[in-house]
């Protein structure tokens, strides 16, 4: 028998990294000491403190069956009382914070419980390319908002308000791929040009926690009227080196937590308790430890953004995320060709912009995901090739 896929598994967008997987694969097998600024995985290990709350969990029986679907109470009660710390926003444990198997999860399962097909929502471009394939999989049209370094990388207010029939607006900021940040001026307007046109907002902040300089990333639930038509992802991944791990939440419009807690009880069964009890440490570890991890990040970007800018590729210092996003050095055509020199002529990876959307061509990504010694090295390989 012939298994045919299915329609919306054939609608997915190809796979752009392809070629660039091809040529790590064929250099790794070759031997080749490639350092990689692809992969957007901290390089460290979790805290400490998480794996031990963990192990403390695992050993109490009463974590090993189905958890409730809500999830541990106390999880819910800790993020509220950490969201409240962060951004001064009342949560309701019971209505408006829900756990997810991290936060991809529920952005991927959410436009099933409230897009129906033929649907139009606006997603940024570039962007991070689960979206995409979420909006697809639920029936969904998509109308690309472009991203452009002379708007900061925010979608323009005028293009939403001219995007005719749109239901929902995926935003991310601090963004994956272009590190840019949004500030309350944005959401402000935002929630506006969405309430008047009856757009629900999607908000992805995954890196809220991965800030430089002090400036810390607002959440949108910080606007007045946000929570009437916004639901927002977080996630313990980048924030406590806890990628594998998959414990995020969405909170904020209790009926759209409950439109997704609907499509995920028939889906999953929650997140494996003990790892909630995790969650509990990790939001209650010690301000510094976070501080650190920040600095660390801090010390990475600069290193590579001024080891570049020492010969004369001028990039930009990301204000947040552990991305750089940078201008193809003039001699490349495009960002494909750009990762494959680079790949090719100095073992280095990088991300070619196109593989996050149109709009991202003309840029390559650089993940801050390898120590200020690799960094250097990096920075003196890639320096070597665009001297030559
Ligand atoms: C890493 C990342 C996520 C995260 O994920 P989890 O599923 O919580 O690990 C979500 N959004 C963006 C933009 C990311 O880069």
């Amino acid at each position: 028998m012939q298994i045919e896929f299915s329609e919306r598994l054939t609608q997915l967008p190809p796979y752009l990294f392809l070629e660039i997987d091809k040529a790590k694969r064929a250099a790794l097998a070759e031997g080749r000491d490639v350092i990689s600024l692809g992969v957007g995985d901290p390089d460290q290990r979790t805290y400490g403190v998480i794996v031990e709350a963990m192990k403390k969990a695992l050993d109490n029986g009463d974590n090993h069956h189905y958890p409730f679907d809500a999830g541990v109470p106390a999880l819910r009660a800790e993020i509220a009382k950490w969201f409240k710390g962060r951004f001064s926003v009342d949560l309701d444990p019971a209505t408006e914070i829900y756990p997810l198997i991290g936060s991809k999860e529920g952005l991927a399962h959410l436009p099933l419980a409230i897009i129906n097909p033929g649907d139009k929502v606006l997603l940024t471009d570039p962007a991070y390319p689960a979206y995409q394939a979420a909006v697809t999989f639920a029936g969904g049209k998509i109308q690309y908002l472009p991203l452009k370094a002379s708007n900061g990388f925010l979608p323009k207010i005028q293009d939403i308000e001219n995007a005719k029939g749109a239901r929902a607006i995926i935003v991310c900021y601090p963004n994956n791929p272009t590190a840019a940040v949004a500030d309350k001026a944005f959401y402000t307007d935002l929630v506006k040009v969405c309430t008047e046109k009856n757009i629900m907002i999607i908000s992805d902040l995954a890196y809220s926690e991965v800030y430089f300089d002090g400036v810390k990333p607002p959440s949108i639930l910080e606007i007045p009227g946000a929570k009437d038509i916004a639901i927002e992802f977080h996630s313990f991944s980048k924030t406590y080196f806890m990628t594998g791990w998959r414990l995020g939440w969405a909170c904020g419009n209790p009926r759209l937590i409950s439109a997704l807690a609907r499509v995920k009880s028939n889906v999953d069964s929650g997140v494996f308790n003990a790892i909630q009890h995790a969650g509990i440490a990790a939001l209650n570890m010690d301000p510094a430890e976070i501080e650190d991890m920040r600095f660390t990040y801090q010390q990475r970007r600069d290193a590579l953004v001024n080891g570049c800018r020492a010969f004369g590729w001028k990039i930009d210092p990301p204000g947040a995320s552990f991305y750089v996003w940078a201008r193809l050095p003039s001699r490349f055509e495009d960002s494909m060709s750009c990762a494959k020199a680079f790949l090719d002529q100095a073992n280095v990876l990088v991300t070619p912009g196109v593989g996050f959307g149109k709009s991202g061509e003309g840029y390559v990504r650089m993940a801050l995901t390898i120590s200020v010694d690799r960094i250097h090295e990096a920075v003196e390989r890639i320096g070597r090739i665009l001297a030559s």
